[in-house]
């Protein structure tokens, strides 16, 4: 496991996060999210039982999603000015580096961009960025600049663009 080696948990601003062990060059990818594949149902049930293990999965097609649980991608933090996000290279989820990257920052990814249009949670931010949405909602309500930055950067995924229409 090479991510054991460049990343690491640690102590962040909101709770415990990704932190980077090296520095990464834009462009690079940081890790693979990794973890149990499960259907959307799966993720609803999680909300009754613990709220969290559900914010952490990541969506990885109409109605399956990735669940971190145990693995590192469930440290995977929200920002509104991240400096991460995820490519989806055939069914697998990437966390690339959208700007450099130096060691001891932590890694964050959009939440809203894995957030299709059909998708109703929403999160209250902590952030601490100076464009800070303050709510994290799904993708349709993301400002068109962000949009447009972010599919330049590869970082929102076809299958999630497609719930807008
Ligand atoms: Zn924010």
């Amino acid at each position: 496991m090479t991510e054991q080696k460049t990343l690491a948990v640690k102590k962040v601003r909101n709770g415990r996060g990704i932190v980077a062990l090296k520095n990464f060059r834009r462009g690079a990818i940081v890790m693979e999210v990794t973890g149990r594949i499960v259907s959307d149902d799966v993720v609803w049930g999680y909300w009754d039982v613990d709220e969290r293990r559900g914010a952490n999965c990541f969506r990885c097609d109409d109605d399956h999603y990735i669940d971190p649980n145990g693995k590192i991608g469930a440290y995977a933090n929200h920002s509104c000015n991240p400096n991460a996000g995820i490519v989806k290279r055939g069914r697998k989820l990437l966390l690339k580096a959208i700007v450099s990257i130096v060691a001891g920052d932590e890694v964050t990814h959009d939440y809203s961009s894995l957030l299709g249009a059909d998708d109703v949670w929403t999160m209250r931010c902590n952030c601490g960025e100076a464009n800070c949405r303050k709510s994290v909602r799904n993708v349709a309500r993301l400002p068109a600049a962000t949009v447009r930055r972010y599919r330049r950067l590869g970082i929102i995924p076809d299958f999630i663009m497609a719930t807008r229409r």
